[in-house]
C-alpha cells in the first residue's frame, strides 16, 4: 500500500510534481503550493495512504522531480 507524504509548507510552487504525477498533485490557486489529492493533514505533513499500487511509480517520479525534496513515498 503506497504511502505518500508532502511537507506542504516548504513547497516552492514549481509545479514539477503535477507534471510528474497529475493523478496525485494539483497546484492550489489560493497559495500557489502543491496539493496532494485526498491527503489528510497533521502538523504540516499531508499524507495519502492508498490501496492503489499503480500510484507508487508516479509518486516516486514526483518525489524525484521535487527540488525541495519534500515528497516521501513508501510502500
Ligand atoms: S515539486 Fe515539490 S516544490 Fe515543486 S510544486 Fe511540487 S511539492 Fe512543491
Amino acid at each position: 500500500m503506497p504511502v505518500i507524504t508532502l511537507q506542504r509548507n516548504k513547497c516552492i510552487g514549481c509545479n514539477y510534481c503535477v507534471e510528474a504525477a497529475p493523478e496525485l498533485f494539483r497546484m492550489s490557486r489560493k497559495d500557489g503550493k502543491a496539493v496532494l489529492l485526498g491527503a489528510y493533514e497533521k502538523k504540516g505533513f499531508h499524507t495519502l495512504r492508498t490501496p492503489l499500487e499503480e500510484l507508487y511509480e508516479p509518486a516516486r517520479r514526483a518525489a524525484k522531480a521535487c527540488p525541495a525534496r519534500i515528497i516521501q513515498v513508501k510502500k
